[in-house]
C-alpha cells in the first residue's frame, strides 16, 4: 500500500506529538491540526486523507463528534475510516461516536500499540475493499456471495431471510466494526418493514442459529451493538 496520509486532531499538545511521533515511525504522513477550523483548510486541499484521528473534545468552531458528521456529509470522505479519541468512556457516549460515523473508538488514556493496532485494522480493511470486489467474500468458514444472496457455513448453504441476510452483510462490510443497533435500522428499515432495536436483536439471535459454528465471528458489544470478528 502507499504511503497513507494520517490527519491527527488533537488540541492537547503532548497528545499530537506523541501520535505523531509513533505514526511517522510508522512510515506515515501525518498532518497535525489542534482544532476543527484548521482541519476544514486541511480537508479542502485537493490531497486526500486516507485516514482520521479526531479527538472529539475540541475548542473552536465545532467539536470532533460534529466534525466526525460533517465529513461522512462529504462525497470524498464518506467512507474514509475516522478513530476517535476521546475521555468520555460511557457506552452512551460510544454509540454516539458510531453514530456519528466513527469507525472505531478509543478512551484517553491509550496506549500507543493499542491504537496502532486500531489503524491497521482500519487501513487493512481498505485494502480489502480494494481487492475484494469481486462478488464473494470468503472467512473460511462462512463465505458469502452477495449478489446471489447466497451464505455457506462450512460449504452447506443456509436459508436466511432477507433481514438476516442484509445485518450480515452490513457486519461482514468492515470486520472489526462495531455498528449500533441505530445504524442496522437506518440500512434496514423499507417499506415493508419495520424494525426497533429489539428486532436487531432478535435477528441477530436467529441469525447466528442459522449459521451455527459460525455464530460466534458475530461478537456482541454490551450496551453498544454488535461487531464481526476480524478473523486475521
Ligand atoms: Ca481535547
Amino acid at each position: 500500500m502507499k504511503n497513507t496520509s494520517i490527519l491527527v486532531i488533537e488540541d492537547e499538545q503532548d497528545i499530537r506529538d506523541l501520535i505523531s511521533f509513533q505514526l511517522k515511525t510508522e512510515g506515515h504522513n501525518v498532518i497535525l491540526a489542534e482544532s476543527v477550523d484548521k482541519a476544514i483548510s486541511i480537508v479542502e486541499r485537493p490531497e486526500k486523507i486516507d485516514l482520521f484521528i479526531i479527538d472529539w473534545m475540541l475548542p473552536g468552531v465545532m467539536s470532533g463528534l460534529e466534525f466526525t458528521k460533517k465529513l461522512r456529509a462529504q462525497k470524498t470522505y464518506s467512507d474514509t475510516p475516522i478513530i476517535m479519541i476521546t475521555a468520555l468512556t460511557q457506552p452512551d457516549n460510544i454509540v454516539a461516536a458510531l453514530d456519528a460515523g466513527a469507525d472505531d473508538y478509543i478512551t484517553k488514556p491509550f496506549d500507543l500499540n493499542v491504537l496502532q493496532a486500531r489503524i491497521r485494522v482500519q487501513l487493512r480493511n481498505i485494502e480489502k475493499d480494494e481487492k475484494n470486489s469481486e462478488d464473494t467474500l470468503d472467512f473460511g468458514l462462512l463465505k458469502i456471495e452477495i449478489s446471489k444472496c447466497r451464505v455457506l457455513v462450512d460449504k452447506e448453504e443456509v436459508n436466511l431471510t432477507s433481514t438476516e441476510f442484509k445485518i450480515l452483510s452490513i457486519l461482514v462490510q468492515k470486520p472489526g466494526h462495531v455498528f449500533t443497533r441505530e445504524q442496522f435500522i437506518n440500512n434496514i428499515q423499507g417499506e415493508n418493514i419495520f424494525v426497533t432495536g429489539r428486532t436487531i436483536d432478535t435477528h441477530i439471535a436467529g441469525l447466528r442459529k442459522k449459521i451455527g459454528s459460525a455464530a460466534n465471528m458475530i461478537e456482541t458489544i454490551r450496551g453498544i451493538g454488535y461487531r464481526f470478528k476480524d478473523t486475521l
